[in-house]
């Protein structure tokens, strides 16, 4: 079985994209609601897919990912940005550092389906 974790501390899009998951029952979905959990729930399940909000509390989904590529365990699983950031800078500058992909919010189910599909 697959495994994504989903580091959001918006209710909201945590409960949105749940519910996607539910219609690919091959793959679990775990979810965190800020980064210190996140990093926490992704040295335990070594996931095979990260999606990252950008602006969390505490630590912006930049260092997290940074902490991630930096940490070998973690260094080549992709991450997918899911942001409300939708400059086209934004996403330059989060693709140039390495994220797989970035999904701008509002979520676009079927974009994200897309991607999921793309990556798993
Ligand atoms: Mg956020």
């Amino acid at each position: 079985m697959k495994k994504v974790i989903y580091i959001e501390d918006n209710a909201a899009n945590q409960r949105l994209v749940t519910q996607v998951f539910k219609r690919l029952p091959e793959i679990e979905l775990l979810n965190a609601d800020e980064p210190v959990s996140g990093l926490e729930l992704v040295a335990l399940h070594n996931p095979d897919l990260i999606l990252l909000d950008i602006n969390l509390p505490g630590m912006d989904g930049f260092e997290v990912f940074k902490r991630l590529k930096a940490d070998e365990k973690t260094s080549n699983t992709p991450v997918i940005a899911i942001s409300a950031n939708a400059m086209q800078e934004d996403i330059d500058k989060a693709l140039a550092m390495g994220f797989e992909d970035y999904i701008v919010k509002p979520i676009n189910i079927s974009a994200l389906l897309q991607v999921l599909e793309n990556m798993l």
